[in-house]
């Protein structure tokens, strides 16, 4: 079984957001706890904990298949003490804000080394930085988005997730994200079945599909390898409807969230109903 959706709006307080999903016809979603432009936010009303709760159990959206994101602004590997720290601190505010929500995952970027640090130090530091918001919260895991590696991100190549993971102290609340058009950004394949499960044998022998905690499904704006972030319309970007007839018959896929990121929201009803074709007609 699939669970599509897409990270939909949590304007006007959080509970909202479930009821935006079952508007587009999401089995799943993603959403922002609070501003992710912002680096503070008002602490959770328990009214709207109870709320966003009780939208969630009425919609049937189990915490399995919502994937939370964090705040842009957060960078976990940063050079330097200060903003190093204030990102540290904003990350740990968001993994017990999932908590408190009775959430059980985070999804997040992993860092930037902004050139002022090995790769290598950068994850060390990234790692350091996960250990630190684990071991203040609880029943949350970390969940680690790949990226396009655009810029000095660090995360778009599987032995990078792999050694931070490696480096992280409780591995059982340690997860990966998988973002379809940074995969492809970052220089691994997906247009036709040899490049694709070339690609995910790779993620399983070097990462491992029990990490694997959910997917964004995304087209992409630029060609292979380009390390550009920029996220297209599905079908209408260089990954194409084959990559996302693949990914929809894969069924190591099965069970978890599959979040649609793509630029025209008014676009998520009719992507999500054509990613439920292609994942239903075999
Ligand atoms: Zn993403
Ligand atoms: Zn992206």
């Amino acid at each position: 079984m699939k669970y599509i959706g897409a990270h939909v709006s949590a304007s006007g307080g959080v509970s909202r957001a479930p009821q935006n999903a079952q508007a587009i016809g999401a089995q799943a979603f993603a959403l922002f706890t609070k501003n992710q432009r912002q680096w503070l936010a008002a602490p959770l009303a328990a009214d709207e904990i109870e709320r966003f709760a009780a939208t969630c159990r009425d919609l049937g959206y189990t915490p399995d298949k919502i994937l939370p994101h964090d705040s842009y602004l957060i960078n976990l590997g940063h050079p330097q003490a200060g903003p190093l720290q204030k990102s540290r601190d904003a990350f740990i505010g968001e993994m017990q804000r999932c908590q408190q929500l009775g959430l059980q995952m985070l999804n997040f970027h992993p860092g930037a080394h902004l050139q002022q640090l090995s790769e290598q130090e950068c994850l060390a530091r990234i790692a350091e930085s996960i250990n630190q918001a684990l071991e203040n919260s609880e029943g949350v895991t970390a969940v680690i988005e790949n990226t396009a590696g655009q810029g000095s991100m660090v995360g778009h190549r599987f032995e990078q997730l792999a050694e931070i993971i490696a480096r992280i102290k409780d591995q059982a609340r340690a997860g990966v994200c998988l973002d379809t058009c940074h995969l492809f950004a970052a220089g691994y394949d997906l247009r036709e079945p040899a490049a694709y499960e070339e690609t995910m044998q790779a993620f399983a022998s070097i990462v491992g599909y029990g990490y694997l905690r959910g997917m964004h499904v995304n087209d992409a704006k630029k060609p292979l390898g380009s390390r550009v972030d920029r996220h297209a319309p599905i079908g209408k970007g260089f990954l194409g409807l084959e990559a996302f007839r693949l990914l929809m018959q894969d069924e190591r896929l099965n069970g978890i969230p599959l979040i649609l990121e793509t630029p025209e929201p008014e676009r998520w009803p009719e992507e999500i109903a054509l990613l439920y074709d292609l994942a239903n007609n075999t």
